[in-house]
């Protein structure tokens, strides 16, 4: 066949669907134990609630976003959380009552980059948000969400990196002393780095290019130009992380890509996951609501990539037991027994147990045997002349391999009694 998927794109099915519904069902679990409760927004929004609030000169706005152009007007597939949250936040007013309201979504994105392990064009992340609390418990709650969800998983294998970005006051001067320790320096950098010069020079710190990393081991740091407040609220936020016993480093080079963070920015990194190593990561942002044009209210939010989440667990062989299986396998042997057992799977089906049963009525014993070990059932039920004669059902354990008789009469019960057992 021609005709494929999107590169980047991937088909989900089978085992590989089943583990990832259990793994996601577990986070739902944890966000519901923290109190976030689900958000879902559409996949197309308008192309400004990414570009003027994201960032013009970031990677996602500059040259990562699939376009949908229809007759009137251009939409953007959403290829980052936070914004679109917001947009909803705001056109919903989910913010006015001025209480902390917790938040979490489980959305597909599409980011048009070069495709790799761990990297796709359309992947899927959970993200959580916590809006109205400016409190550094705030930012710790999320960090300590975020490693509780890696915890839960049994995963050990990462590290938290934090950082405070400070806020427009203490940036800016930064930002400045920033910009005088490149200066003379700038034919050292990457292209990028270069044009991020001007306008995001703090963006050159989260370069992974070798020659930058270089240039940018002497280059000032953040921490040593936060103002008293930002300070303050970093060494809050340590201290709660130390009593919630989240083992983290801090890391002056965490800036984070985009443009609406302030104070805290954190990074989970695991070395399984080979170059792109980011787990998940995010921040406080609450200057974000303001480039939306509307008054400031605080926030602070993660995003969590599955993909790679799924790496982890393959890697360490932690992946949920593939458990799809009915629990009997129905084998009506010719027409008159088909009659008999069709209505008492539906029975069962309608009783919430997973009973197949083959509409080929022309195959004998051997044939339903095999299928019902390909399915994996538990048990097969056999009915055929001899047994329709003898007002019985043949039962047979596919585990043990031992086989009973069981009167038509009490059928129905006999089954029930089985499941009903089954661990
Ligand atoms: P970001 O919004 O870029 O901070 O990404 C948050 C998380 O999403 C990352 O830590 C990754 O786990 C995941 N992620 C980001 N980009 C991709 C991608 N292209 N493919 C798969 N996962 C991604």
């Amino acid at each position: 066949m021609e005709i494929r998927s999107v590169r980047g794109m991937n088909d989900l099915f089978g085992e590989e669907l089943y583990q990832w519904t259990q793994v996601e069902n577990r986070i739902k679990q944890i966000f519901g134990s923290f109190g976030y409760s689900e958000i879902r927004t559409p996949v197309l929004e308008k192309t400004e609630v990414f570009s003027g609030t994201v960032g013009n000169e970031t990677d996602i706005v500059e040259k990562q976003m699939y376009q949908v152009i229809t007759d009137s007007e251009t939409y953007v597939l959403r290829p980052e959380g936070t914004a679109s949250f917001m947009r909803s936040i705001l056109e919903n007013k989910l913010h006015t009552s001025g209480q902390p309201s917790r938040f979490f979504y489980y959305l597909p994105m599409f980011r048009h980059e070069r495709p790799q392990k761990g990297r796709l064009r359309q992947f899927h992340q959970f993200g959580a948000e916590l809006i109205n609390d400016s409190s550094p418990e705030a930012d710790a709650e999320l960090i300590t969400v975020l490693d509780q969800i890696y915890k839960s998983f049994e995963i050990t294998e990462y590290r938290v990196r934090i950082n405070s970005v400070g806020c427009n006051q203490c940036r800016g001067d930064y930002k400045e002393t920033l910009k005088n320790f490149f200066r003379p320096k700038l034919q050292q950098l990457c292209e990028q780095c270069q044009k991020r010069f001007e306008r995001s020079a703090m963006r050159i710190l989260d370069c992974k290019r070798e020659n930058c990393r270089e240039t940018t081991k002497t280059a000032p740091l953040i921490t040593s130009c936060l103002c008293a407040d930002c300070k303050a609220h970093h060494e809050r936020v340590k201290s709660c992380l130390i009593q919630a016993q989240v083992k983290f480093e801090e890391d002056p080079y965490i800036v984070r890509g985009l443009d609406y963070y302030t104070r805290t920015a954190f990074e989970f990194t695991s070395e399984l996951l080979g170059a792109q190593d980011a787990l998940g990561g995010g921040g406080r942002y609450d200057g974000l609501s303001a480039r939306f044009g509307e008054a400031p209210f605080p926030a602070v939010g993660f995003g969590l990539g599955m993909e790679r989440l799924m790496i982890v667990l393959k890697e360490k062989q932690n992946l949920p037991q593939f458990n799809f299986a009915p629990s009997f396998f129905f084998a009506p042997i010719g027409e008159k027994a088909f009659e008999i057992l069709y209505p008492l799977s539906l029975r069962l089906k309608r009783q919430g147990i997973w009973c197949d049963i083959s509409y080929d009525k022309t195959k004998g014993l051997k044939w339903f045997l095999k299928q019902a070990n390909r399915v994996n059932a538990n048990y097969s039920l056999m009915m055929g002349d001899e047994e329709l004669k003898n007002g019985i059902a043949l039962l047979k354990d596919m585990k043990q391999g031992s086989q009973e008789e069981i009167p038509m009469a009490s059928l129905e019960n006999e089954l029930l009694r089985r499941v009903h057992r089954e661990p």
